[in-house]
């Protein structure tokens, strides 16, 4: 079968050291890159030779490994700058991940501007990190969510959601990319929208800045999350994009040390952007390989990466829809990245056990998407998720093994 042309090159593969070994005696076929992605060695050499020669807590020491370690990591929030093409480096707060970024503007934004009864939209796609916070935060404000449906083939219902932001609530969440589905949202169309009303948006990228690019002055969101860990960078490092002007009116998040500029016995005043925001000691190794990440995927460019990505949706799903007794969920375009499937009459946990006994790795479960997976009927779902390092022949050996999972399991 022909499939769209990758002009990436199969030897990436020796890029990743981890993928060079077998699972259960089979080469190892790492299908769970929603969940986290595996890191190149340019990466892992960046964080070897900071703790090997600049290791150093930044922004107060005058000695000399200080100063290079603190320019090594301002450099990197300058190279996430330029990333998602926004407007200052002040703008981007590094946090510990998606998760931490949204809590933080729960907390932040949340007691600062959702009036008392307020509403907040999300969609019916958000992952937990974009769901969870937000519950909390107009619970403090006794007000509610409200979420944008979905359409029989899993699109946002864009007039719905017109129709709730013309409510004026205090904010739209909304995930890029679905992780459960691997639904691409119109989120430039939903942005226009919500600012048409005065709505400001948050949004979630967590599975978008691997696989396409992301201009957050092109899009005009007000605010914009990511994790490292989804695209080839250490856990424990993400960000928080949001406007300076927004920023600077919101209050601290977490308080200490870094976050403030004068301390007194009874109060504080607190530190410029983005310093504000980044209270106590940052993981400044984990910043730099984000930012070796960066010019990792940059090297590759993002029209060989989008359609290396085509090539291995296509593959899967022509060869999962050739299996009789499968649903495949949200199975048309625009998707990226991703494919969620079930296989009728087989628990999609004993179809990850199996699939794990033949080398192939995917998740299963609810992808912390649990309301969204009762829309759906399910309990969760088996999901194979795609990076640059894997191949057609993966793809063609996931539906091998899956026709392989229903023979035993049905
Ligand atoms: N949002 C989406 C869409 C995600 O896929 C994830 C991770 N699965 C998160 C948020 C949370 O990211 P993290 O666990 O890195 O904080």
């Amino acid at each position: 079968m022909i499939y769209e042309n990758s002009t990436i090159d199969r030897n990436i593969r020796a890029d990743f050291p981890i993928l060079q070994q077998e699972v259960h005696g089979m080469p190892l076929v790492y299908l769970a890159n929603a969940a986290t992605t595996q890191n190149p060695k340019a990466v892992l050499e960046a964080m070897c030779r900071y703790y090997e020669s600049i290791n150093s807590n930044v922004h107060r020491g005058v000695h000399s490994l200080s100063q290079q370690a603190t320019t090594a990591h301002e450099a990197a929030r300058e190279t996430v700058r330029g990333f998602i093409n926004a407007a200052e480096a002040e703008e981007i707060v590094f946090t510990r991940g998606t998760t931490e970024s949204i809590n933080l503007l729960a907390q932040s934004f949340g007691s600062a501007c959702i009036p008392q009864g307020g509403t907040v939209v999300l969609s019916q796609m958000e992952h937990h990190a974009n769901l969870v916070p937000w519950q909390e935060a107009v619970v403090r404000k006794g007000g509610r969510l409200a979420y944008i449906p979905m359409t029989d083939d899993f699109q946002l219902d864009l007039p719905v959601a017109e129709n709730l932001l013309a409510q004026k609530p205090a904010l739209l969440a909304v995930t890029q990319v679905s992780n459960a589905l691997g639904r691409v949202n119109p989120i430039k169309e939903l942005i226009r929208m919500a600012h048409a009303y005065g709505v400001p948006v948050l949004v979630d990228g967590a599975q978008a800045v691997a696989h396409m690019p992301v201009d957050v002055q092109d899009l005009d969101c007000d605010f914009y999350c990511f994790s490292g860990h989804k695209m080839y960078a250490p856990m424990g490092i993400g960000v928080l994009y949001g406007k300076k002007a927004l920023l600077e009116q919101l209050p601290p998040y977490q308080f200490g040390g870094e976050m403030i500029s004068e301390v007194h016995w009874h109060e504080s005043r607190y530190n410029r952007l983005p310093f504000k925001f980044e209270a106590g000691t940052p993981a400044v190794a984990e910043a730099i390989c984000l930012a070796e990440a960066i010019r990792y995927i940059e090297a590759l460019g993002f029209d060989a990466v989008k359609a290396h990505d085509r090539m291995l949706l296509e593959a899967a799903t022509e060869g999962l829809a050739a299996i009789d007794g499968l649903d495949i969920y949200a199975k048309e375009q625009p998707k990226c990245g991703v494919i969620s499937f079930n296989i009728q009459g087989a628990h999609h946990y004993d179809v990850g056990v199996i699939l794990d006994q033949m080398g192939i790795a995917v998740r299963t479960g609810h992808h912390c998407a649990q309301p969204l997976m009762g829309i759906l009927g399910v309990s969760g779902t088996v999901r194979a998720s795609f990076a640059v390092y894997n191949t057609v022949e993966e793809a063609e050996q996931l539906a091998a093994a899956v026709r392989k999972a229903k023979n035993m399991l049905t």
